[in-house]
């Protein structure tokens, strides 16, 4: 495995592995989740590109981005063992040079649920995955439906611009204890990590009323949430039903909606979600 820092030779590399390989785009401080995409990203294509890079344009003025967790020594180890040839690990400077002025925004989807609460956060996304895509031309990008809406952005977004590019999604994972692993997850305190079992709990009394054969969604929302509002600490940013390809509210749920929630736990913002009629 080798670890490239500059666009330039990323570009180089690109070139002569056009049509083969298989990207894996994350901000680092790597766990099972961002393993389980690698791994799948080894058997789509010959050469896996994984990208490492804490992106400064989708993160708010009053976000987390200079506390965001960061070791580089210990994603290579992890990286490593997935099967990744090459980590691309570019510096802010170099992505975003002196002088950088071009933005590409998704604009409907992007207007709800995450994107309702971190204004700006999906226009920067899109800006560096489309940025990601053009230096490491890859022919399949691998992202986790723990990021619901951004996949469903993303794909938006590969349609409207004409990448031509396969998006593919991947599962949830979680840990024993069903809390969705996610970076964010080293800041909690014992006790926070206690109570962010709060938003899978919540998850599952959902589908436990779902599958008694509850359908109106502010009956499943009042279920949802009460599993929340019982902890002390935890504030609900969004707890949301929505259609699963328009992100649009419903009053009446299915197998296909998804159940979408951001909590904060203490300073530490999480999010995870799931379609009603999937285990
Ligand atoms: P991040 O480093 O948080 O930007 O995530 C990079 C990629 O890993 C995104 O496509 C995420 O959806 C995915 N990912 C993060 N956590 C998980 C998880 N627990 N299960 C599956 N995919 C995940």
């Amino acid at each position: 495995m080798i670890v490239i820092h500059s666009v330039a030779q990323m570009q180089q590399y690109a070139r002569d592995k056009r049509g083969e390989i298989a990207l894996v785009p994350t901000m680092g401080y790597l766990h099972e989740g961002h393993a389980s995409l690698m791994v799948e990203a080894r058997k789509r294509a010959k050469y896996v590109v994984a990208s490492i890079f804490v992106n400064p344009t989708q993160f708010g003025v009053n976000e987390d981005l200079d506390s965001y967790p960061r070791d580089l020594e210990h994603d290579k180890e992890i990286a490593e063992k997935a099967g990744v040839d090459v980590i691309f690990a570019p510096t802010a400077a170099d992505m975003y040079p002196e002088g950088y002025q071009s933005y590409l925004n998704v604009e409907e989807i992007t207007a709800h649920l995450c994107g309702a609460s971190r204004p700006g956060h999906f226009r920067g996304v899109t800006t560096v995955v489309a940025k990601l895509f053009n230096i490491v031309a890859p022919k399949v990008a691998l992202f986790g439906k723990k990021d619901f809406q951004q996949l469903a952005v993303i794909r938006r977004m590969v349609r409207d611009f004409n990448f031509d590019i396969e998006i593919v999604g991947m599962p949830i994972v979680r840990e024993a204890d069903g809390l969705a692993m996610s970076s964010r997850n080293t800041k909690l305190s014992p006790v926070e990590r206690e109570q962010a079992l709060c938003l899978s709990r919540s998850i599952a009394a959902a589908k436990a009323a779902f599958k008694g054969g509850e359908r109106s969604v502010a009956a499943l929302q009042k279920v949802a949430a009460a599993m929340i509002e019982g902890e002390k600490s935890p504030q609900i940013d969004y707890l949301e039903f929505r259609d699963q390809d328009s992100l649009l509210p419903l009053e009446k749920a299915d197998e296909r909606t998804l159940l979408a929630l951001a909590v904060r736990v203490g300073s530490v913002r999480l999010i995870d979600n799931s379609i009603l009629g999937e285990d």
